[in-house]
């Protein structure tokens, strides 16, 4: 209304005009809106004036570090290469441990990490570990680990005579299990296949420590290189963790025997066994039945020889309940589903 009144004004002569105006007069002109605010005045490149540029990334050497702190024989060793926060990233890293090599594996945040084994009577490890980063650059470093001695039981133990003198045939099949557990335990695939924590495969006493000192019949010295848990026969036994079935076949020490690929080289064994539920190249998951507990093999009596394998050799099954492992097992990414179908 007020506008048709204003134009009117203009275009009108002036008599009308007059009247146009007192008519608009009457009419109360609208309380003028209030003044937008001043938009606020942003300075962002000023600002970040203030702060100079990052420094390039540089080839900084890796961190290194080791868990347990203190090794023993007949464990483990975990070796973590962390990437310095203020260098380039990690391309690739690679291991040697006394001429072995450790696969190791990246973790999400550019770290890598690898388990060294320390056999019975190592006194140290000595590792070489080379990078290379994103710009190329190639660094080592030797990692001189010392390994603890360990004191370890005596027993002597009877079997039938066959198990200390084996005739000519059972020697020849005896090398020939020996040289297949051998080869299957020497391949390693590059990432690991288990999931979380480890667990007992088998409720029950240890019976027969790791690393014990043993005479058979008087006349054969061994050394125990598992752990023996006390069971029934038929008592079902477990799958410490998830991995691939290698080995399930009757072998003339170790019985009916079951060994899971976990990954990264580590592999666990289940001896003496009364049964095998599973086969050969089978996936299985963690605490699926592999088996059940029996007296096959060179034995005193039914229980579960529990083994752990680790670049060949023969540990302590007990390490893979370590606090340390636990945690790295807890913090492993899920495996993708793909990988378990793949074979
Ligand atoms: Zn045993």
């Amino acid at each position: 209304m007020i506008r048709r009144c204003r134009r009117a004004a203009f275009n009108a002569p002036l008599a009308l005009a007059a009247i146009a105006a007192a008519a608009c007069a009457g009419i109360p002109e609208p309380p003028a809106a209030p003044p937008e605010p001043e938009p606020p005045q942003l300075e962002p490149l000023r600002f970040f004036e203030r702060w100079p540029d990052p420094p390039a990334p540089q080839p900084l050497a890796p961190h290194l570090r080791w868990e347990p702190s203190s090794l023993s024989e007949g464990t483990f060793a975990i070796i973590t290469v962390l990437p310095d926060g203020r260098g380039l990233p990690i391309f690739e890293a690679a291991a040697r441990a006394d001429d072995r090599p450790i696969p190791l594996y990246r973790m999400p945040g550019g770290s890598f990490f690898g388990l060294v084994a320390a056999p019975l009577n190592a006194e140290k490890l000595s590792v070489d570990l080379s990078f290379r980063l994103f710009d190329g650059t190639l660094l080592s470093r030797t990692l001189s680990l010392h390994v603890s001695p360990r004191r370890f039981t005596v027993t002597q133990l009877r079997v039938a005579t066959r198990f200390t003198q084996p005739d000519p045939t059972s020697l020849e099949r005896i090398q020939l299990e020996q040289a297949l557990v051998r080869a299957t335990l020497r391949k390693m695939s590059t990432t690991p296949l288990w999931h979380g924590a480890f667990l007992r495969p088998l409720e029950g006493a240890v019976t027969s420590p790791y690393g014990q000192r043993r005479m058979f019949n008087d006349e054969l010295r061994s050394r125990h290189t598992g752990l023996d848990i006390g069971g029934d026969t038929g008592d079902l036994v477990r799958a410490s963790n998830a991995g691939r079935i290698v080995i399930s076949r009757d072998l003339y020490f170790n019985g009916n025997a079951v060994f899971i690929d976990h990954g990264l080289g580590l592999f666990t064994g289940y001896f003496h066994l009364s049964a095998r539920e599973v086969a050969e190249g089978q996936w299985v998951e963690k605490g699926q039945i592999v088996g059940r507990v029996g007296a096959t093999g060179r034995v005193t009596g039914p229980h579960l020889h529990w083994g752990l394998y680790l670049q060949g050799a023969s540990l302590d099954p007990s390490a893979l309940l370590e606090p340390d492992f636990t945690r790295l097992s807890l913090d492993l990414p899920p495996q993708p589903a793909t990988l378990l179908l793949k074979d």
